[in-house]
Parts: C-alpha cells; sequence; structure tokens
C-alpha cells in the first residue's frame, strides 16, 4: 500500500459523542522539531496504520496530535479521583488527549491517545508537557508487562518533541501514543456520579458494557453484572502484579481502569529483592501503595466505584447497598484464588488438583517459599528462575540464595516430592524483567541521546521468558551500590 492510501486514517469518535459531558474539544500543541525515539511497528500493524506511514511527516504530526484526521475529534477526558486517599472532584487530563478510536485487526475498537501534548483546561498549575525518560519508561515497562501476558495498556511511539521542558532541570520534551481498550477509569465514574446526572451515569455504564463487557448487558442486572465483571478483572490483574513482583507506585483511583488494564505507568517499578513493604515512588511517604498493600488498595478504589454506581444497582439507597456489599465480597477469595494459583504455577505444581490429598501440601510449599523469601534479602526474579533449575535436578542456584539452607533443604525436599513441572515453570517464571538498574541506565543514555540501551533492553524484555546466550548481565540483581531505588513520578 502506499503511503498516501494509508493516510486515510479512521478516527471514530465515540468516546467524544457518547460521552460529550465528560469530553473536551481540544488541540494539541505544535512540536516545533519532532522526531520519533521508538515506534512499535508491530501494534501498529494491529491498528492498520501503516509504520512507513507513520514515519512520514504526517504521520510524526498524527503521533503528536498536530495532524488529526478528517472527522477525527481529539478531547481532554474529564474524571474525578482518590489521590492518595484524598478526594479530587475534578482532575481530567491536563496534559493528554484522547484522539479517538481505532478498530484493530480483531474487530476491537481501541482508543488512541496521547500524554504530553499539552495544556489543557484541566491542567491547573502544570505545563501540559511530558519528558523524554518518564515517557520511554511507560514504553518499556508496558511493553515488558504485555509480554509478561498481563493486561496493559500499550505504547504506540514516544515521539522527541524538539522542546526543552523545565523539570528541576531542562529536559528533552516527548509525546508517547499509547493505545488502551479504554480510557474509562474508576474516577470517570466518580465524576459521572457527582455531576448528579443519572442519566449521564446510565450511559457511562452503557459505554463500559458495550466497549469491555457485553455478556452484562445480557444479565438481569447488568450494571451490577458490569461493577462484578470490573471486580474479577482487578483482582486478576492486582493478583498478576503481585505474581511478578511489580508495583504500581500511584493507584489512585483515576489511575484504575474498568477495563482491567494496568494504566499509567509513572513511578513504578520491579521489585529486585522480595520486600513486602517495597516502595519506589518518591511522593509515596507513607507506603499506601507499597507491594503488599497492593490488593488492599485494588479493593479499596472498587468500593469508590461501588459507591459512585450505587444509584444504577437500585433506586433506593438502602436496596442498593445490599448487592454491591455482596459483589465487593468476592474481591478477597477472586484475588487470593488467582494469587495462589498462580503461585502454585509458579512451583511447577499446577497439575495438583484443587481438593485433592496434595492440595494442602501445595499450599503449605507456597507459604513456605513465602517465608523463605521474606528471611533473607532474595531477588524475586532470580529465585523463582533458579527454583525452575532444581525442578530439573539443579537446586545448587536456588540454594546458593538463601540464609537458612535447613529450612531450604526441608522445603525443597517436600516440594521435590511432588515431582514440579520444570518446563511449566519456565513459562510462567520471567528471566527478563526491566530491572531499575538498567531502566535507569537505558533512560539516562536516552535522555543524552543515545538510545543504544534502550532498545536493547526493549529486545530483552519482549520475549522475558526464552533465556538467550549473552544477555546474562539482564537477569542478574542491581549491584550493591545501586542502592535505595527512587523514581520521581514520571512527570
Ligand atoms: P497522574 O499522576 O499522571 O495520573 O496525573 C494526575 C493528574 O495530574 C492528571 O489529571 C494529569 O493529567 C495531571 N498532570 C500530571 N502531570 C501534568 C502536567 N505536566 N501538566 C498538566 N497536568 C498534569
Ligand atoms: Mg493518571
Amino acid at each position: 500500500m502506499t503511503a498516501a492510501a494509508e493516510s486515510t486514517v479512521t478516527l471514530e469518535g465515540r468516546f467524544a459523542r457518547e460521552l460529550a459531558e465528560l469530553a473536551v474539544p481540544w488541540q494539541a500543541e505544535e512540536a516545533p522539531d519532532p522526531e520519533i525515539l521508538v515506534l512499535n511497528e508491530a501494534l501498529a500493524g494491529d491498528l492498520g496504520l501503516a509504520p512507513e506511514y507513520l514515519r512520514t511527516p504526517e504521520g510524526v504530526r498524527l503521533l503528536l496530535g498536530n495532524h488529526v484526521p478528517a472527522g477525527a475529534t481529539p478531547v481532554a477526558q474529564a474524571y474525578a479521583g482518590h489521590q492518595f486517599g484524598g478526594y479530587s472532584p475534578l482532575l481530567g487530563d491536563g496534559r493528554a488527549l484522547l484522539l479517538g478510536e481505532i478498530a484493530d485487526d480483531g474487530g476491537q475498537l481501541r482508543d488512541l491517545h496521547l500524554k504530553g501534548s499539552g495544556r489543557t483546561p484541566f491542567a491547573r498549575a502544570g505545563d501540559g508537557r511530558a519528558v523524554v525518560g518518564p515517557m520511554l519508561r511507560e514504553y518499556l515497562v508496558s511493553e515488558a508487562m504485555h509480554a509478561l501476558n498481563i493486561p496493559t495498556t500499550r505504547a504506540l511511539a514516544v515521539v522527541a518533541t524538539g522542546r526543552p521542558v523545565r523539570r528541576e532541570s531542562m529536559l528533552p520534551g516527548a509525546v508517547l501514543a499509547r493505545v488502551a481498550s479504554s480510557h474509562l477509569r474508576v474516577g470517570s465514574f466518580q465524576y459521572a456520579r457527582a455531576t448528579e446526572n443519572m442519566e449521564l451515569l446510565r450511559r457511562l455504564a452503557d459505554h463500559a458494557i458495550s466497549r469491555h463487557y457485553p455478556a452484562a448487558a445480557q444479565s438481569e442486572h447488568p450494571y451490577l453484572a458490569l461493577f462484578e465483571s470490573v471486580v474479577s478483572a482487578q483482582a486478576g490483574l492486582v493478583a498478576q502484579w503481585m505474581l511478578v513482583g511489580f508495583v504500581h507506585g500511584v493507584m489512585n483511583t483515576d489511575n484504575m481502569t474498568i477495563s482491567g488494564e494496568t494504566i499509567d505507568y509513572g513511578p513504578c517499578a520491579f521489585m529486585d529483592a522480595f520486600n513486602p513493604g517495597a516502595v519506589y515512588s518518591s511522593i509515596d511517604v507513607g507506603g499506601r501503595y507499597a507491594y503488599a498493600n497492593q490488593p488492599v488498595v485494588a479493593e479499596w478504589n472498587l468500593a469508590r466505584l461501588a459507591e459512585a454506581m450505587l444509584p444504577l444497582f437500585h433506586e433506593d439507597q438502602e436496596q442498593a447497598v445490599a448487592p454491591a456489599v455482596e459483589a465487593l465480597g468476592r474481591f478477597r477469595s477472586q484475588y487470593s484464588d488467582a494469587w495462589f494459583n498462580g503461585m502454585k504455577a509458579k512451583l511447577g505444581l499446577s497439575s495438583i488438583p484443587a481438593g485433592s490429598a496434595q492440595a494442602d501440601e501445595a499450599s503449605a510449599l507456597v507459604d513456605g517459599v513465602i517465608g523463605l523469601l521474606k528471611d533473607g534479602p532474595v531477588d524475586y526474579t532470580q529465585f523463582f528462575r533458579n527454583l525452575g533449575l532444581a525442578a530439573a535436578g539443579n537446586t545448587r542456584p536456588a540454594r546458593g540464595m538463601v540464609l537458612d539452607l535447613a529450612a531450604f533443604d526441608a522445603w525443597a525436599g517436600r516440594w521435590a516430592a511432588l515431582k514440579p513441572d520444570a518446563g511449566l515453570m519456565a513459562r510462567v517464571n520471567p528471566a527478563y524483567i526491566p530491572r531499575n538498574h538498567l531502566v535507569e541506565e537505558a533512560l539516562a543514555a536516552a535522555t543524552e541521546g543515545d538510545l543504544d540501551p534502550f532498545n536493547r533492553l526493549l529486545e530483552v524484555v519482549r520475549l522475558p521468558f526464552q533465556e538467550r546466550q549473552g544477555l546474562e548481565r539482564y537477569t542478574e540483581a542491581p549491584p550493591a551500590d545501586f542502592g535505595d531505588y527512587r523514581t520521581f513520578c514520571g512527570t
């Protein structure tokens, strides 16, 4: 296909049309000297966007929101949110725009969205801009999450704007183009609810059902079914985060999707040494969003969603509460089941059926492995990978990581008796994650104009389970002098 033919990109404006009260038509800021830093050609292909076209001047302008295809209506989305527990009635896209929706090759509508595209009416004191390092961080970590089979928004491109942006120092500006199954958030419902426009709230819920949970429409109580679906999706999502050692860092209700995709990679990080209290965000001083708190916070956020949706469950407030509480009450068991089944897989024990004679032993072994991890500084990712070697007969690498050898030997003996499946373990325990010290190294080089370390790391984390010769450094724990890792909030 020629580039000219491809320039007829069709963006739907469903959100803008159906939920106009939550959408402020807006334009992106012009970029003085744009340059594509990274383009996700495979994802572009899934969306029917030819990479050759996206690399033309017009394509680059599309990725910045400066070229608006005929019929498209870029909008800033309005939403509210609880940030670190405190309620903000009006947040919204201060530096982002929804360009519109595109049907992917499976016929599914996906949002095409920009971050760092300039101030909007929701910008408050912000400058509406983003810088190269944090946008590349989102690109890298979201691609790693996708490769780990964890639901996430995707990154389509990072385009440097050619404009220096004032942060603690002057830094190169950039715009991230991302793709999501939608940008509906818990905060979208909080915002709609606060307008006291029940017809708007219902329209938002109908939009969410149609885009994410069409089966809910067939239910006797579609809105309750929608809520139950979000509870399940989030229980499963947070369990997956916990299983790979991911710390989101800023689980405000405006950063929690209705679709169940991970969104808004700011001060996020993968744990190196196992630590329930791991916090990486420099502003999370109380540890609200620490690793081990994530399931509790997800449930808290879902309670805020239930409150926002309450009038949809029943017109009588009293009668609306009971089913909401019941639905929310299932979060814990759904989360625990997802986490426990994931842990069984990490230990190669998935074939042991629940309720069987060996199930209690499997459960004790899951508790036991957490005990071993808690006992000393043990690199979480490496330990499970090394246990995979132990399942294949070589216990030395895993054994060499723990302090209490007697405890390890006792545990490993019981575990080996259950005949763990080494092949399964190699498929679920990643060898490669975006380790903090490698991410920092790659982003620092990219900020200085050298994209090689970033591109190499991206290629490594795109195949997280397939161990390759020569990539040993990407499996290693950080050097001792890496210290107490902090990320500075992704702005
Ligand atoms: P986040 O923590 O990235 O989810 O952002 C929280 C809120 O702050 C959202 O309403 C963002 O749009 C807004 N925001 C973050 N950074 C900026 C910025 N540089 N300019 C304007 N708004 C921003
Ligand atoms: Mg956000």
